[in-house]
């Protein structure tokens, strides 16, 4: 995804108040390093671990968009803990509820979306490790695992806003 300056990031929440959008604690390197591999960008913020934000931008979707997050429990390593973005369970930590605040009066009046995702984020990555001899298609059909992800976050982003 393109490079964003932290001052469009800021601009681009659509759940979160000016405030809050304003107090938003960046990750100590920013663009992260692998920020042109990834399909999205998201964190814990290291001042306030229960809230973690995400940030997609063109093509997943039509501009950028930042999303506040409330995080959840982590399943933890032990429990089976698909992810419902990459649809992998190899994250090493598991997978976790992340709960975002629907955008607007909606999500003033306490609505939310919330989806189970790895732990560490690491969605991106995993949507691209090479397939194994065993997941590989018989038949020859193309592996899409990059753009579902990029389907299914895109669709996250769409509740939160309102137009899915
Ligand atoms: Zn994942």
């Amino acid at each position: 995804m393109d490079i964003l300056a932290q001052t469009d990031v800021r601009r681009a929440f659509v759940n979160s108040s000016r405030s809050r959008t304003a107090a938003v604690t960046f990750p100590q390197q920013w663009p992260p390093a692998d920020a042109a591999e990834v399909d999205f960008l998201a964190w814990a913020d290291p001042k306030a671990p229960q809230r973690a934000y995400l940030v997609v931008a063109p093509p997943v979707t039509d501009e950028t968009v930042a999303v506040e997050l409330r995080l959840g429990e982590s399943a933890g390593p032990r429990r089976a803990a698909h992810c419902d973005w990459c649809h992998t369970q190899d994250a090493a930590a598991g997978s976790r509820l992340v709960v975002a605040p629907r955008a607007g009066s909606r999500g003033r009046s306490g609505n939310s979306v919330g989806v189970y995702v790895c732990t560490d984020f690491g969605c991106s990555e995993r949507a691209r490790r090479p397939l194994k001899a065993h997941q590989r298609s018989v038949s020859g059909a193309p592996d899409l695992r990059v753009e579902e992800l990029a389907e299914r976050v895109g669709h996250f982003v769409a509740r939160v806003l309102g137009e899915a």
